[in-house]
Order: structure tokens, then sequence, then C-alpha cells
């Protein structure tokens, strides 16, 4: 069919089409625009990222040994006699000649989870319900915010027994067991208890509606849940769930992780004024009083798993910083120089990591932590590339004397805090870079080492331990510095977090149960000192 259109109608549709040519010819230009931005963006990324792999020696160099202070990761072995050893074993660690050094035993029987010490011997379902079998129940008060407490035990005690790799008693150390024979500290970490377990959680930035300090608690593997959330990502299937006190929109966000920094002496010097950076933080946000409960035990590797994949040791296999896999018949030691940077293959099948969790394409930054599978760029990615070259960590780097915020009476006094004070310039040194022009990471991690082995040297409260909040707070007062220069501060989002407590050891409080155990004839292997593996054939296995 012929259709004669008026003259006008006519003209009007050749406009239009031409208008409509025009309009396709500018999304055409514009989609070439974006395309070429995009290529671009993603060349500047990886010249950046060129750049610190040009780095990479010097990183490697000052990180391969990134774990903290010595510890002692001999296991005690004793071959005994077989019988019912369980009880046989709980009957040494819950006599009243061990009660100062054994806080509680810990094990799981069927769909249980027991909980002794001298004085009474509790159960708990998965859904938390308490059964008393004998005494009085040991982790009765599970009130959060109580500093004698022992929060979320039955999840977490469930999360740990949940993986075989678990041991066949837990054994906790009293809050003020000093065991320096062993590798402990004046400060010290790993237990069920509420001070060894409460990390700082605070959420600052774009998209925070708290404000204050707010008398609640969280878990560390919330941490995980969080960053997903405010990052674009899913995160389901984790153990944790999201904290809804800020919403995702923030085109950049920042998980900072200070090792074994106490949430208490972290907010109580933050108002006293200690701690100017964090409180920069804190006046555009909230923190919690009852802070982040750590997943037992509460020890480092674990904790950083959890907050970096959002479940709980069950889940992600990493069960304390060396343990016993009954599997395999081996010791494994995750969380040693020699083995930190590839920490992640015993990270059981399907665990994923906030970084992989991220949209496509989104770009994600790990510095100084092993907990990176996925991430765009990594620190520790960078020293497994070079791993086999023969380099040797802290050497490249400017010493810790030149480091401005370095507080210099402790550099002299304690090698550890020397090392540590490197490793976390050279953190800042990567953040800054990651920072400093361009597009920043849409996910940034950093985590800080320094605050972990200044408490452990001096325990909570001391003056070693509070210099290394402030030096730490210095490195952060630098990155705020640049994001406030750049503009950035209204798009980020900022998370501050540990891995664990801290409390301070009593000298004078020392014992070991292993000669107990030995006398009694019980075959074992005494994992990461409180991991009890039973049995000849355990106990027999070489270290
Ligand atoms: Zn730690």
């Amino acid at each position: 069919m012929n259709l004669v259109l008026p003259e006008q109608t006519a003209h009007l549709l050749v406009h239009e089409r031409q208008q409509r040519a025009a309009a396709d010819g500018r999304a055409q230009r514009l989609l070439a625009v974006r395309r070429w931005q995009r290529r671009k963006d993603a060349a500047d990324q990886r010249l950046r990222l060129a750049r610190w792999t040009g780095l990479g020696a010097a990183v490697r160099r000052t990180l391969a040994g990134v774990p903290q202070p010595t510890r002692t990761l001999t296991p005690h072995v004793s071959p005994g006699t077989s019988g019912d050893l369980r009880a046989r074993a709980l009957e040494v660690l819950l006599h009243r000649d061990l009660e100062h050094v054994v806080d509680l035993v810990c094990w799981r029987e069927g769909e249980f989870v027991h909980v002794a010490d001298s004085r009474g011997h509790s159960t708990r379902a998965r859904d938390g319900v308490a059964v008393v079998l004998t005494g009085r129940d040991p982790v009765a008060v599970q009130d959060p915010l109580r500093d004698d407490g022992y929060p979320f035990a039955a999840v977490r005690l469930h999360s740990l027994f949940a993986d075989p790799r678990a041991p066949d008693l837990a054994v906790v150390h009293t809050g003020t067991h000093h065991w320096p024979e062993r590798g402990g500290h004046l400060g010290e970490h790993g237990s069920l208890g509420a001070a060894q377990s409460r990390a700082p959680f605070l959420l600052s930035g774009a998209g925070v509606s708290g404000r204050g300090i707010l008398e609640r608690a969280v878990r560390t593997v919330d941490v995980g849940a969080t960053l997903a959330r405010l990052a674009g990502a899913s995160y389901a299937g984790m153990d944790g769930r999201p904290v809804e006190l800020a919403v995702p929109g923030a085109k950049h966000v920042v998980g900072l992780l200070w090792d074994g920094a106490p949430s208490a002496d972290l907010l109580a010097q933050t108002a006293a004024g200690a701690l100017p950076n964090v409180a920069r933080l804190l006046a555009k946000g909230c923190a919690l009083r009852g802070g982040a409960i750590a997943e037992f035990p509460s020890v480092t590797l674990v904790n950083h798993t959890c907050a970096l994949t959002g479940v709980g040791p069950g889940r992600h296999g990493i069960v304390n910083n060396a343990f016993y896999d009954r599997e395999s018949g081996e010791q494994v030691v995750p969380n040693s120089s020699d083995t930190w940077h590839r920490a992640m293959d015993w990270l059981r099948p399907g665990t994923t990591t906030v970084f992989q969790r991220l949209p496509a394409g989104a770009v994600s930054a790990c510095v100084n932590d092993p907990v990176d599978a996925g991430a765009t760029y990594s620190t520790f990615a960078l020293i497994r590339e070079m791993t086999g070259t023969g380099t040797s960590l802290v050497g490249s780097l400017p010493p810790a004397s030149a480091d401005p915020r370095a507080t210099q009476e402790h550099v002299e006094g304690n090698s550890d805090y020397a090392w540590g004070s490197q490793i976390d310039d050279s953190g800042l040194q990567q953040v800054f870079g990651l920072w400093r022009e361009g597009t920043p990471p849409a996910l940034t991690w950093w985590n800080t080492t320094l605050t972990d082995g200044a408490h452990h040297a001096g325990g909570p409260g001391s003056a070693i331990a509070r210099a290394g909040l402030r030096d730490a707070d210095a490195r952060l007062g630098v990155w705020l510095d640049l994001v406030e220069q750049r503009g950035l501060l209204e798009d980020t989002v900022v998370l501050l977090t540990a891995d664990h407590g801290m409390q301070a050891a009593d000298p004078a409080c020392i014992g070991d149960w292993d000669k107990a155990l030995t006398n009694a004839g019980i075959p074992y292997r005494d994992e990461a000192y409180g991991f009890l593996y039973l049995g000849e054939d355990v106990a027999l296995a070489g270290p």
C-alpha cells in the first residue's frame, strides 16, 4: 500500500529520522568515549599496580615474615597409654591443682558442646539452650557488654567444633595465666572470655547513620558481611550479618584491622585525646561499646580469616595458628613466618573472601594481610610471586629509627616494635600509593601489625601498648589527610576493627598441664598450647 503523506508530515518524519540518527551518533560517540575511558582506567590501574609490583622486591624483603611475636610451635607430645582418654584427661585438667591456669575445657559430643571447669559442667545446644550437668554453669555470664563473661559462647564453640580439624579438648587458659616458657607474653589473647575476644568495631563516613558510642556488640564474622554489603556484594551464606548502622552507596569501602588492639583501651584513649585520627573517624560515625567479638580461639589468623570471609573457623578451616589435621595425619602451621603468605592454601573449599564476592570489575586491595584470595592488589601475592628468589625480610625499607611516626623510645628498646613499625610503614606506603591518584580501590583492606606486638610486649594500657596505638593513629592520619585533600571523604566509608582483644597476664600466675597429663599416662599432643588431640596415633605422629 502506498501511503501518501502530507508534505509537512513527511518533512517531520524526515526531521525525526535525522534527529534520531544524530542522537544515535551521539550515543555511539558517547559509548566510544566511555569505552576509551574504561580502557584508560584499566590501563591506569595496571600502571599503578605495576608500580607497586615494581616495589614488590622491597615489599617482599620487608614482609616475608610478617607474623608477629615469636611463638613456640613445637607440639608437646606424650605417648601415654590407651583407655577412656577424654574422661582421664578431664580428670587431670579439671583438678583444683590446675584451676589457676585452666579456665575451661571445651569439647563436642554429638550435637552438644560441653564446657567444664573445676566447679561445674554444662552443655550447649546449637541454638544456645544450656543444660547444667554438675555444679554451676561455667559460662553462665554471656552478656556481651560484660568483661567477665563468655559472649556468644554456644555459637562460637559450635563453629569451632564443626571442623574435624578441631581438637578433642580445647583448653582455655585463665585470663591471668603467664607462660613465657611456651612463648607467652605480658599481654595475651586466645581465650573464649570477653576481654581477650573483644575487638573494636567503629563505622565512619558515607552512609553511616549511627553516632557516638552505642551499647551493643557484634561478632567478627559480621565484619565480613558488613564489608560485603557496603561494597555492593552478596553476603549470602555467611555466618555473619551486616551491621545496619551504615547503608551501601559509598564509592570506596575501607576496612582497617589493627591487630590486637583492645576495644576498651582504644575507645578510652580516643576519648582522652590520645588518638586524634580515630577521633576524626568517630566524629563522623559510631563505635560499639561491646565491639566485635572474635571467634574462638581468639587468635590472629583464625579471625583475620573470619573478618574477610564472614564465616567461623568451623567453615573456613583455619581453626588455630597451628593445629593437627587427622585427615592428613600432619601438624599444620599456617601462622608462621614460613607459611603466612600461603595461609589460604588451608582454606576449606567453597570458602570465599569478600574480595571474591565483589561485583565484576571492582578493584580491591589487600594490604599486608594473608587473607587475600581474589584481591586485585595484594602484598602477599607479590611475596608469593617472588618466593624462592632468596631475598629475606626487613632490609630495603628505611629503618624505623628514621620513621617520624614511630615512637623512638620503643623502637630502640624493643626489636619487635622496630620490626612492626617497619612493616606498618610499608603498609602506609602501599595504601598511600593506591589512593594517591586516579580512582582508589572500591574495597581497601589495610592490616596494621604493630598494635599486636606492642600489646603483647606490655599488656593493654601499658606505655608500649599505648605508643603502638598512637603510632597506628598517626599513620591513619596520613591517609585521612590524603582522602580529605582529594575531596574523597564524602565517598568513603571506613570500618575499624581488630582480630581479637588483649588481657594482661599476671607474671606470678604460672603453671602447665603437660606434666600432669603425662604423669597420668595420657597419650596426647598439644597444639598451639591448648588444642589437645588424644590418642597414641596422634601423639606418635611427627611434628
Ligand atoms: Zn592478632
